[in-house]
């Protein structure tokens, strides 16, 4: 397998200006097996200028068909490369080889979607009181830069640059940078499928010294981010100097509401899974958990005897379930938290600890007994740690629930459908599901309330997002 490892910069690969290289830790193993270029502000300024001239000189004004169809080719390139892109991504951050297969097939269906969306897409014609013909265009920005984390990075790539490119941007792309190679690979594959030079750029690099050049590079229209909620603050302060556009994609700390009435026993089995597949680091991870007190004994019993089935292990294994975390650092800042629960009252009811031997793995973990005013109960944890909660008292659990200053996802498990109508409505979140745990759908919006972001990716919604609105209105006397 062949690893990327250079800038991808006007439609070839480039040495950054200076010869800055950083090294990758297959997470796993704990052993260094690449080392990949690292952009600096001179390489951010070349993409920029570069994604500008392919936007003025053909991108923008592409007949949408021509558009739909190469970003079709893109998929259909993204589709054979999915073994390649999934190989890749275990060995960069340790994700389960079966769950990297599946975000392959994921960014694939999310480029199949916008183009198709290319030539259904427009503006409305709206009756105006004075008369005349009244329309509204949807017109692409420019250049966008797309920032994204490490926790999914080949279908966050796909879903913040697939409908920017869709709606007639040039893109320049930004890994983070323990995650750069399927970023680097999709640049790869989309050009060779026709995607025509500098319309897609990847620039790996620190966050630090090439994140903010980008942000406030003044050919730079819109910044979408995925990634914490005090970089995606600090990428607003940036962007208010020139009122650029963003949308952020930012943490999160779920909710999962089991009622009483519902197929409580589905839920113990699938929750375990809600929280720690990619390793709890997810930004939808379902880490609190409120179960109804008369259900609530029997529910943990079975959450745990579910969580301790799950297979944690080697990622490149087809049946291993929970990978390592993705690096030392992380694992170092989710064991703080533990040492914090373990000061306080809180009960391990299973895992806590490492696994022995190499990688940086940490056992999926159940806590009970945990104060809301404890850490591990209100701050995003992003690791394999849950806290389970019985509750008495709807409107008093929901309360509890929006106290969170974060409100991105969650999941509702009742069979009455008053109560999940009810329900749905008054939690403060962008996405919630009913008996499931699903929180992305290609074709829906995703994106949070409050601390959890602003805009929405996925859907029609955020290829608007990508378009500026005019409205045009043409006198007929
Ligand atoms: P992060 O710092 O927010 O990184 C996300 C992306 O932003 C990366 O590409 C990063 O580059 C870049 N970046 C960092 N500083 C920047 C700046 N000043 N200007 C522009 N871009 C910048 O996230 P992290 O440090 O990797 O993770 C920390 C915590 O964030 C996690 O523990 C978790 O709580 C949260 N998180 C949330 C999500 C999510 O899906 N919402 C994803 C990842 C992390 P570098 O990688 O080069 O720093
Ligand atoms: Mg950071």
């Amino acid at each position: 397998m062949t690893v990327p490892t250079r800038l991808f910069v006007d439609g070839a690969w480039r040495e950054p200006a200076s010869a800055a290289r950083v090294s990758l830790i297959n997470p796993a193993t704990e052993e260094k097996f690449v080392e990949v270029a690292s952009a600096e502000v001179s390489d951010v300024n070349a993409a920029v200028e570069s994604a500008q001239r392919a936007w003025e000189s053909g991108w923008r004004d592409l007949a949408p068909g021509k558009r739909s169809e190469i970003l079709f080719n893109v998929a259909r390139a993204l589709r054979e490369n999915i073994e390649r892109i999934a190989e890749l991504e275990t060995l960069n951050i340790g994700k389960p080889i079966a769950d990297a297969r599946d975000e392959a097939a994921l960014g694939a269906r999310v480029f199949e979607f916008y183009a198709g969306a290319v030539t259904m897409f427009g503006g409305q014609t709206i009756p105006v009181a004075r008369g005349g013909f009244d329309f509204t265009m949807r017109q692409p920005m420019g250049v966008v830069a797309c920032i994204v984390p490490w926790n999914f990075p080949f279908p966050i790539a796909c879903w913040k640059s697939a409908p920017a490119l869709a709606a007639g941007n040039c893109v320049v792309l930004k890994p983070a940078s323990l995650s750069p190679l399927t970023a680097l690979a999709l640049a790869e594959v989309a050009h060779g499928a026709g995607l025509p030079s500098g319309v897609l750029q990847v620039l790996p690099g620190s966050g630090s010294a090439i994140g903010e050049a980008l942000v406030t590079h003044p050919l730079i229209r819109k910044v979408s981010f995925t990634g914490s909620t005090s970089v995606g603050q600090r990428i607003m302060e940036l962007a208010s100097r020139d009122i650029k556009r963003v949308s952020l994609e930012l943490g999160g700390k779920s909710p999962n509401i089991v009622f009483a009435d519902s197929d409580w026993h589905r839920a113990a089995e699938t929750s375990p899974m809600s929280v720690f597949a990619n390793t709890g680091q997810d930004c939808c991870a379902r880490s609190r958990m409120f179960v109804e007190r008369p259900v609530f004994d029997r529910f943990v019993d079975a959450f745990i005897a579910a969580t301790k089935k799950l297979i944690v292990g080697d990622p490149a294994k087809p049946e291993t379930q929970i990978g390592p975390m993705v690096s030392a650092s992380q694992r170092a800042t989710v064991e703080e938290y533990l040492s914090d629960a373990r000061g306080r009252r809180s009960k391990f009811a299973c895992g806590g600890g490492r696994l022995s031997g190499k990688g940086y793995y940490l056992q999926p973990t159940v806590l009970l007994d945990v104060d809301t005013a404890d850490r591990c109960w209100h701050e995003e944890i992003f690791g394999p740690v849950v806290c389970l909660a019985p509750f008495d008292d709807e409107a008093q659990m929901l309360r509890e629930v929006n106290a969170s200053p974060y409100g991105l996802s969650g999941s509702l498990w009742t069979n009455d459908l008053r109560r999940a109508l009810r329900v749905a409505r008054a939690v403060e979140s962008g996405v919630l599901s009913v008996n499931s745990h699903s929180s992305v759908h290609v074709e829906a919006p995703f994106g949070g309330f409050k601390r959890s972001g602003l805009g929405r990716d996925l859907g029609m919604t955020a290829m608007e997002g990508y378009t500026e609105l005019k409205n045009v209105y043409i006198a007929e006397s």
